[in-house]
């Protein structure tokens, strides 16, 4: 398991190239497909890869370029016996959460990846309009990431959900 916070320390590496993804959306597909792509392959395989393109490369790479690496990286036998495409087979995923804090206490809602997409554009949205807190400032919300179990494990094997460490920074 790479963890997001690992994948966007790597993709921020790549922020001063030309083709850094101007948008969420666009960092957030390569940010998808660094993790998934290496998960099988490792931090270690998934740096390398960083740096080797750091050193030959002019432009950020596309999505495609950290699918095609990662399946490269990826052992042949491993890649086969996948199950679960979400988690492969680690049991650890993540999910980003809405966190609400309202009179000192704190909630927090799991959002759908659909939903979690729908807020980040209002966010920019409001802040399009020199609305400076975005939408999260009107209730002290913020989208934070948590690791939790997949849904492929059995209910009984499923940790109970952290708090958060940090803002997620994409
Ligand atoms: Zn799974």
């Amino acid at each position: 398991m790479i963890d997001r916070m690992y994948c966007q320390d790597q993709l921020l590496r790549f922020s001063g190239l030309p083709g850094y993804p101007k948008t969420e959306e666009g960092r957030r597909s390569l940010l998808d497909a660094m993790q998934g792509a290496f998960v099988l392959a490792g931090r270690e395989k998934l740096r390398r890869w960083v740096e080797d393109s750091l050193r030959s490369r002019d432009r950020c790479p596309l999505p495609r370029d950290a699918y095609g690496a990662g399946r490269d990286a990826t052992p042949a036998r491993l890649a086969a016996e996948i199950r679960c495409f979400v988690c492969y087979d680690t049991g650890k995923t993540s999910a980003e959460f809405l966190v609400t804090t309202r009179m000192g206490r704190r909630t927090a809602a799991r959002l759908t990846s659909d939903q979690a997409k729908e807020l980040w554009r209002k966010h920019r949205e409001a802040q399009a309009r020199g609305d400076r807190q975005g939408t999260f400032g009107i209730d002290r919300q913020m989208i934070y990431e948590y690791p939790v179990p997949c849904d492929c494990q059995p209910t009984q094997a499923r940790l109970p959900e952290p708090p958060p460490e940090r803002e997620r920074c994409v």
